[in-house]
C-alpha cells in the first residue's frame, strides 16, 4: 500500500476485545504472565522493556522508513544516545556532519568524549572529506541531511557506499524531511534517527525519538540498550504520536508548499540579504536535494540586512510566528540558532560552519501562507 494509507494503518488494528479503532494507551507497569513456563507469551513483561502502545508506533515507523524494526525513545536525544551506546565503545571513532543539531554536538563533546569515544565533525556534503576522515577505529558515520540549521545536504548514497566499503555503519538523522520525503535506508544507509517531537508528531504535543534499523540484529542491539538504560518512550507520547503521524504526508505537502512561497518572497525582498531553502534554484545543493528526496521540507533560513541587531528586532516583533526552539509543528516558529538551538556550540565553531549570529531560522507551519507572508512583510518593513 501507498505511504498515505500506511501512515494511518501500519502498526495498529482494532482492539481485539472492544473493537476500539484507536490503539489504547496501555498505561501499565507490568503484564501478568500466564505461567512461569509461558513467561512473555503475550510479548510483554515490564513497560521499561516494552509497551504495546509504544510497540504500535515502532511498527508504524519501521514500515514507513522501510526498516526491519524500530525502537522509540523518550526524546530525539535519547534516540541518538541509544544509537551511540549501541554501536560505539571506548576507543572508537565516529564521524558526524559539522552542521548538526547543537544537542547532538553537545552529547558527543560533553558526554561521550568523557567515555573515550573520539569524534570528527566534518563537511559530510563532500564525500572525499568523509573518505579522508576514516580511521582504523571509525565505527559510525552520523549525517544530518538537510542539516540543522543551514540545511546543507549530504549525499546519502555516496556516504553509504563509502561506509559500506569500510564496514562502518551509516546513520542518517531524517528529522527534517521524514520518511514521506526521504527514505535513507532505500539510499543505502543502515540506520535512521528521528526526533519524533518534530514533524512525525507535528502538533507540538510531545517530545520523542526513534531509531529505525535495517536489520533485526541492529534492532536487537538498540532494544537491549533501550531497556538497559531506561530511555524508552512513554505510552501517552506514543499514542499522541500515533495520531499525529496519520496526517504526516498532508502536513508535509502543505507546509513545504508554504515554505517555497515564503522562500521566494524573502529572496525578492530588499531587506533580506540571503535565503537558504533547498527548494530554491539558487540553493547550492538544489539538484542533490531533488535527487535524493521527493520534497524540500518546510525549514528555511535567512539573514536580514543590518545583521544581528536587525535579525533580533525582527524575531522580537514578528506577529503570528512564535519565537521558540523547536520545529516541524503545524504552528509556524521563528528561531535564533546562535542563542537558542546551537548555543552550546562554540561561537568559533558556529562561524566556521556557517551559523552566523544574524541567521534567522523559520519552521513553516500549516497556517494560510498569505497570513504568514503578511506577518513577515510587516516585520521586515519595520
Ligand atoms: N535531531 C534534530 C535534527 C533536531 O533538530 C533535534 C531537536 O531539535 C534533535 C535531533 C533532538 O530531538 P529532541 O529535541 O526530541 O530531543
Amino acid at each position: 500500500m501507498r505511504f498515505s494509507t500506511r501512515q494511518i494503518h501500519s502498526g495498529v488494528e482494532p482492539d481485539p476485545v472492544t473493537g476500539a479503532i484507536l490503539t489504547p494507551i496501555y498505561q501499565t507497569t507490568v503484564y501478568v504472565q500466564d505461567s512461569v513456563d509461558e513467561y512473555m507469551a503475550k510479548g510483554f513483561s515490564y513497560s521499561r522493556s516494552g509497551n504495546p502502545t509504544v510497540r504500535a508506533l515502532e511498527k508504524r515507523l519501521a514500515d514507513l522508513e522501510g526498516g526491519a524494526d524500530c525502537t522509540c525513545y523518550a526524546t530525539g536525544m535519547a534516540a541518538i544516545n541509544g544509537l551511540m551506546m549501541s554501536f560505539l565503545n571506548a576507543g572508537d571513532h565516529a564521524i558526524l556532519s559539522e552542521v548538526i543539531y547543537g544537542g547532538t554536538y553537545r552529547l558527543c563533546m560533553q558526554i561521550f568524549k568523557r567515555f573515550g569515544v573520539e569524534f570528527s565533525f566534518i563537511d559530510t556534503s563532500d564525500p572525499e572529506v568523509v573518505r579522508d576522515s576514516i580511521q582504523t577505529n571509525t565505527r559510525l558515520i552520523l549525517t544530518e541531511t538537510p542539516a540543522n540549521p543551514t540545511l546543507k545536504v549530504t549525499d546519502i548514497r555516496a556516504i553509504s557506499e563509502i561506509a559500506g566499503e569500510h564496514e562502518i555503519l551509516h546513520a542518517v538523522d531524517n528529522t527534517f524531511l521524514t520518511p514521506y520525503f526521504q527514505r535513507p535506508l532505500e539510499l543505502g544507509a543502515d540506520l535512521v534517527v528521528h526526533s519524533t517531537t518534530k514533524y512525525i508528531d507535528g502538533h507540538n504535543a510531545t517530545v520523542g525519538g526513534a531509531v529505525i534499523a535495517r536489520t533485526d540484529e541492529q534492532d536487537q542491539a538498540l532494544r537491549f540498550v533501550q531497556n538497559a538504560t531506561g530511555i524508552i518512550m512513554s505510552p501517552q507520547v506514543a499514542w499522541l504520536t500515533l495520531q499525529g503521524s496519520k496526517t504526516l504526508s498532508v502536513r508535509m505537502d502543505q507546509q513545504s508548499a508554504n515554505a517555497l512561497r515564503i522562500a521566494e518572497f524573502l529572496e525578492a525582498h530588499p531587506a533580506v540579504e540571503h535565503v537558504g531553502y533547498p527548494g530554491l534554484k539558487s540553493f547550492p545543493q538544489h539538484e542533490l536535494a531533488a535527487t535524493q528526496a521527493s520534497g524540500f521540507g518546510a525549514m528555511l533560513w535567512f539573514e536580514v540586512r543590518g545583521g544581528l541587531a536587525a535579525g533580533k528586532s525582527l524575531m522580537d516583533r514578528i506577529e503570528l510566528w512564535s519565537l521558540a526552539e523547536s520545529l516541524g509543528s503545524v504552528e509556524s516558529l521563528v528561531t535564533h540558532p546562535a542563542s537558542m538551538t546551537h548555543s552550546d556550540v562554540e561561537a568559533e565553531e558556529r562561524q566556521r560552519v556557517g551559523i552566523s549570529d544574524g541567521l534567522v531560522r523559520l519552521s513553516v507551519g500549516l497556517e494560510d501562507a498569505e497570513d504568514l507572508l503578511e506577518a513577515l512583510r510587516v516585520a521586515l518593513d519595520q
